[in-house]
């Protein structure tokens, strides 16, 4: 199946498709893009900063190794001196602010153990560096590539392109809670995803549950059919 915004998938065949382990940031891990794979632990205080225009969110960068208890500065550099995900992350900023050319980064978002999301397709534009009132974080600014297909929204209606807009992971979690996990029309559990009932076009939100629910491909092609 070809993976588009919003789909569900295992984490199982993620790890298959991309080579990834469980870690938040991946830098260069395909020649074409990094990953970043976003948990509610990863971004705790800052879970689902999404920006008023929809489309950009804010990652909070790692914390040096075994700061469990978030008690020190995040680090662009190890203590030998080479640069942590961070840094490159960092180093990919500095390098769109010169030449215009932006990293890409595809995100992935945990929704339960072993069910997450593909939140899309994005170019990272910024950082910043914040005091959490504890120490210094690294946030990294990431703005939906919305001149990827796969990032229509919906699946396949095209013509929604201008008008994606992120789906909280949170209202994401509640969805699939509230539908079982499978397609809410035909009770299937195969090529699954976040589907918004009143398309964002057309006034519905990407912010409620209320109008997000979980489709499969095939219950998702006939109402784009019944649309057209
Ligand atoms: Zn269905």
């Amino acid at each position: 199946m070809d993976w588009t915004n919003d789909s569900i998938v295992e984490w199982y065949d993620i790890a298959r498709k991309e080579h990834v382990s469980q870690k938040g940031m991946n830098y260069g891990i395909n020649p074409n893009y990094s990953i970043i794979l976003m948990s509610r632990r990863d971004n705790a205080p800052y879970n689902d900063c999404i920006y008023p225009d929809g489309v950009t969110i804010e990652y909070e960068g790692h914390d040096v190794p075994k700061d469990y208890y978030k008690e020190h500065d995040q680090e662009a550099y190890t203590s030998s001196g080479g640069l942590t995900e961070n840094g490159k992350f960092i180093e990919a900023v500095e390098h769109f602010k010169k030449t215009g050319v932006p990293e890409k980064v595809k995100v992935y978002e945990k929704i339960i153990p072993n069910r997450w999301s593909l939140k899309g397709m994005f170019d990272l534009v910024d950082y910043k560096i914040v005091n959490d009132g504890k120490r210094n974080v690294f946030r990294f600014i990431l703005k939906l590539d919305e001149s990827d297909p796969k990032n229509a929204g919906d699946a396949v209606d095209i013509r929604e392109l201008p008008h994606t807009r992120l789906i909280p992971s949170s209202v994401k979690q509640e969805v699939y809670i509230r539908d079982g996990g499978k397609c809410v029309l035909c009770g299937s559990t195969e090529n699954l995803h976040f589907d918004h009932d009143l398309p964002f076009s057309k006034g519905g939100t990407s912010l409620s549950a209320d109008n997000i629910r979980i489709l499969c491909q095939k219950c998702n092609l006939k109402k784009s059919n019944k649309i057209e």
